[in-house]
């Protein structure tokens, strides 16, 4: 698969078996049972260029629609990975994966704009460290998209 087909198969992951097909050929998903102190139910990582991986906390799913939804928010990491090389260790860009990852995932079903902005703040605040919460709020205007179909996003919009 070419690096380029990736946002068009994560755009596709809610209704598409053939997107979800495809993009579980490109990244491991493996499933952890995970203790109460773990603060996630999925995580993206990766080694190099290529070895990319989920880790989810399986007993912290709790329905193929959840699995679908956490399996998203993490595609769309590896989207914001593949297509404009984010630094999961710089605050900033960090701080919008998650905010794109809110918005195109656990926030995505709400209509209302205002209503999915708080959900989405909520939901990128709860996914980073709390020192790392104001960031959040800062990148808000630069990462959220009122548009949940248009999934471009370039490192020049940071
Ligand atoms: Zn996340």
């Amino acid at each position: 698969m070419r690096v380029g087909d990736v946002e068009e198969l994560v755009r596709d992951w809610k209704t598409s078996n053939d997107s979800r097909f495809r993009l579980l050929q490109f990244v491991a998903v493996n499933g952890f049972v995970c203790g109460d102190s773990v603060p996630y139910r999925a995580a993206y990582s990766k080694k190099g260029r290529i070895f990319r991986k989920i880790n989810v906390c399986a007993n912290m799913i709790e329905s193929h629609e959840d699995m679908k939804e956490v399996l998203l928010h993490e595609l769309v990491h590896v989207n914001d990975d593949v297509r404009w090389s984010c630094d999961f260790n710089n605050s900033d860009e960090l701080a919008c994966t998650e905010i794109r990852a809110a918005n195109f995932a656990e926030c995505s079903q709400l209509t209302d704009l205002e209503a999915r902005k708080i959900c989405v703040q909520n939901v990128s605040e709860a996914s980073v460290a709390p020192h790392q919460i104001r960031n959040v709020q800062r990148m808000m205007s630069k990462c959220f998209s009122e548009d949940t179909s248009n999934w471009t996003f370039t490192r020049d919009q940071l």
